[in-house]
């Protein structure tokens, strides 16, 4: 039984077929919609570019039990309950991925994680229209990118000192400043937001923000509320290990929702990356059919935002030392970080040769000569010594 209809449900379910898995699969799904891809509706939908986002034509091929429209509310000995019924399971995998925070007060604010949420916030998104964005993170920049293509007047509030510093740090994420600027999107960095009112935002220190949409886009958390009282160890989402199970047997997650043990970093990751929904569910579905087969990937993530494509692999959080390749700034430039002679992360803008060897140099664990990675001239994986 698989609980969560987004990619990281639906490709468990796929998995569990294509490995030949013969017996009975349920799919149950909060949404009534089937699953779609999250990716774009942030960039093509609300662009303009797309509609739909649907990631199959039709789901009666799956050759399983397809429960749309129903949620599950609580998880005990074996047993799952949903806001329909009980249902017995013999193993059981949690994708119910995760759901934005909301900011204090009583205005009206819109968010960025359903279709629907997409498809009514893209009406709204009229030339003229004033758009108050709060978090220059992923979704921020990348709703404030297409918000001003439609002709929006868009402010961005950012209560930390750089866009995007909670996920690369302050001095990267400062690079991306001037973006906002040539898009004609004012930026208020430094500027928390105290709560959400009719017709605006207060800002904290006293100021007032008018605007006709706001959209709140300063993070997600993951949506294991309902399994509280079931036993199932959570840490920042559903806590499991390299097979993707949990503390309790026969219980698996993955997705959003799943921070699993990484044997590569030697720590637990909840990524909140796409790469992961859709790749994880290969490792999980050996595990449910009695394989041992571990998930441990190099964490890749991509975003769009006014006209680049930025790209990062890795995991920097216990890296030493940052290393630019070349000068940072312009067009296109890379940030490496490293722990001890060997590569943890990049950061790509414009340069997917250097991603795609960067990210091959940390997958091979290779030690490598810092001098050479920062100089452009020389290919990145030439940096590598062993
Ligand atoms: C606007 C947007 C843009 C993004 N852009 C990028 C990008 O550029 N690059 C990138 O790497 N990642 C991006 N992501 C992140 C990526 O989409 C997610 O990592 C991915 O969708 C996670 O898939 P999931 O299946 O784990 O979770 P979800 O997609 O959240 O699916 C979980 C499903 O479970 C359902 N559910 C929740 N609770 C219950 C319950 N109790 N019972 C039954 N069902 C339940 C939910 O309704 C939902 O349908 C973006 C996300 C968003 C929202």
């Amino acid at each position: 039984m698989v609980v969560g209809g987004g990619l990281a449900g639906l490709r468990t379910v796929e998995e569990l077929r294509t490995q030949g898995h013969a017996g009975a699969v349920t799919l149950i799904g909060a949404e009534i919609r089937p699953p779609y891809d999250r990716p774009p509706l942030s960039k093509q939908l609300m662009a303009g570019a797309a509609d739909d986002t649907s990631l199959r034509d039709e789901l009666g091929s799956l050759g399983a039990v397809v429960r749309l429209g129903e949620r599950a509310t609580r998880l005990s000995a074996g047993v799952l309950s949903t806001d329909r019924g009980d249902y017995p399971f013999d193993r059981l995998v949690i994708a119910t991925g995760a759901q934005p925070v909301a900011l204090p007060g009583p205005g009206r604010q819109r968010f960025l994680r359903t279709i629907d949420d997409a498809l009514a916030l893209r009406e709204r998104l009229v030339a003229g229209a004033r758009l108050a964005i709060v978090g220059a993170g992923w979704i921020g920049a990348e709703l404030a990118t297409a918000a001003a293509g439609r002709g929006c007047q868009v402010s961005v509030v950012e209560a930390g000192q750089a866009p995007l510093a909670a996920a690369v740090g302050a001095e990267i994420g400062a690079l991306t400043t001037d973006w906002y600027a040539s898009a004609g999107v004012e930026l208020l960095l430094g500027q928390a937001v105290e709560s959400v009112q009719d017709g605006g935002l207060a800002l904290a220190g006293g100021g007032w923000l008018a605007a006709d949409e706001i959209v709140t886009a300063v993070g997600v958390r993951p949506e294991v509320g309902w399994l509280s009282g079931s036993g199932v160890a959570l840490e920042n989402g559903v806590a499991v290990n390299e097979m993707l199970e949990s503390s309790v047997a026969g219980v698996y997650a993955v997705g959003d929702c799943a921070a699993f043990w990484s044997l590569r970093f030697r720590r637990r990751m909840r990524p909140e990356h796409w790469d992961v929904a859709l790749r994880a569910p290969a490792a999980l579905a050996a595990n449910l059919i009695g394989g041992a087969k571990p998930y441990d990937p190099v964490p890749y993530f991509w975003s769009e935002q006014f006209g680049r494509m930025l790209q990062y692999v890795g995991d920097h959080r216990d890296a030493d030392r940052l290393v630019w390749r070349g000068p940072a700034g312009g067009d296109r430039w890379a940030a490496c970080w490293l722990t001890g002679d060997r590569l943890a992360a990049v950061l790509t803008v414009g340069l997917p040769r250097d991603l795609q060897q960067g990210r091959r140099l940390i997958e091979s664990g290779s030690e490598v000569d810092a001098d050479r990675i920062a100089d452009p001239a020389i290919q990145l994986r030439e940096a590598a010594l062993t």
